[in-house]
């Protein structure tokens, strides 16, 4: 029988990063994986600069030798082009599997211990079993993705999918062309394009069609697909889906959720690390207080800003007219880009913004006359 203070179900970043945090406030972990390290999985691996005061606090500093720093976000669809240059720290563009390793690498150094390649059991009315083995713990933590199996079991289902999309990605080698994270906007979906290393970006594609695949949205972006033309692909093609979910709570009894098992947010918003690594902090001080209710109380607080951002870039997918006007406008004026970037980091607070902004804005997205900007 496995014996431990919390079984985390799950290794991924979430389940990795609150294994970090139980084990520093002395909580023996077990982590149970089905699959073996280091796990790649599809993402735009962009990790935005407010994910850095977290993973510090996690005691992992990740720095440009784990990838390649990026400057800001710039939003394409030819011929127009809005740049927003980050206030303050730079992203980090980093491989998935280096990420993972740096996290398995934390982990060992506190002495979690782990269960790779057990897939858990988790069947209504049953106990969980890890690869048949029965296990006794006082918290359950299901980190197992999206469609998480502890979430229903535990009965925590209840909540709303607000939007759900599909998702691609691929390396290929070739020096990264910009210092920004382009987010390329088609009719068809968007394509982000990270710098991973000197000589590699990543391309993620996201759509809300599941039949797109990156070939079909990279066909609407030909100013892209003209930059990655001939040069070598260094990974194999890997897809998701990618959600916003809403759950009325995250935590029941002695058992939690955290990141994308316990709230998503699209893709588009490259924060879907960034609040997995926050909900591990706040989840390891609710269970030093012995009250996964403070959990469960707390956690809109940490998801509610990026999934209000999410819904925001999200017409911007959905309603072709609206996004060429929010571009012309963000194009033509240079300072309202930033400020919306410094308001997605949370630098900046939503309602002032709004309330210093929003009237002009909404005259200038009714008003504005689209012209272009070079790119
Ligand atoms: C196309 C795309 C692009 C993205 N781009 C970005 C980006 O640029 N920046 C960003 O911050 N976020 C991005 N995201 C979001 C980010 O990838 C997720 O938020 C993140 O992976 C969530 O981590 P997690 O640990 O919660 O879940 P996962 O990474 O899904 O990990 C869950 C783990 O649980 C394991 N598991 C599941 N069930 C069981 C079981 N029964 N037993 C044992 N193990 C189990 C799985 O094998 C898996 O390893 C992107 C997502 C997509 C789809």
């Amino acid at each position: 029988m496995i014996r431990c203070d919390a079984l985390i179900v799950g290794g991924g970043p979430a389940g990795l990063a609150a294994a970090i945090a139980l084990r520093q406030k002395g909580v023996d972990v077990v982590i149970a994986e089905a699959l073996s390290p280091p796990i790649d999985k599809a993402c735009g691996e962009g990790l935005m600069p407010d994910s850095h005061e977290a993973l510090e606090k996690l005691g992992v500093a990740l720095g440009p030798e784990d990838g390649h720093c990026f400057e800001g976000i710039a939003f394409i669809a030819p011929p127009l082009c809005a740049v927003a240059p980050f206030r303050g720290r730079p992203g980090l563009g980093i491989r998935r599997l280096r990420l993972h390793s740096r996290l398995v690498d934390r982990c060992r150094e506190l002495g979690v211990r782990f269960h790779w390649g057990s897939g858990v059991a988790v069947r209504r009315g049953e106990p969980v079993l890890v690869q048949s083995e029965s296990c006794r713990y006082r918290y359950l933590i299901g980190a197992d993705g999206q469609f998480s199996r502890v979430r229903a079991w535990s009965g925590l289902e209840r909540g709303k999918v607000l939007s759900k999309r599909f998702g691609a990605r691929r390396h290929f080698r070739v020096e990264p062309w910009s210092r920004m994270v382009e987010v390329h906007w088609g009719d068809c979906g968007q394509a982000y394009v990270t710098p991973i290393g000197p000589e590699e970006v990543c391309i993620a594609t996201v759509s809300r069609s599941p039949s797109a695949r990156m070939d079909g949205v990279l066909a609407g972006l030909p100013e892209l697909r003209r930059r990655i033309e001939g040069m070598p692909a260094v990974s194999a093609l890997r897809g998701a889906a990618t959600t916003t979910r809403r759950l009325c709570r995250v935590a029941t009894g002695n058992v939690a959720l955290v990141g994308d098992a316990s709230a998503s947010v699209d893709a588009i918003t490259g924060e879907g690390l960034a609040l997995g690594f926050r909900q591990a902090l706040l989840l390891a001080e609710a269970v030093e207080a012995g009250a996964l209710d403070l959990y469960s109380a707390d956690h809109p607080s940490i998801v509610r800003l990026p999934q209000a951002m999410s819904r925001l870039l999200l017409c911007l997918d959905r309603w072709p007219s609206f996004r060429h006007r929010a571009l012309s406008v963000l194009a033509q004026e240079p300072e309202t880009f930033p400020r919306m970037l410094s308001m997605h980091l949370a630098q900046e607070s939503m309602s002032k913004f709004m309330l210093r902004n929003g009237t002009q804005l909404a005259w200038r997205l009714f008003t504005v006359a689209p012209r272009s900007t070079a790119y």
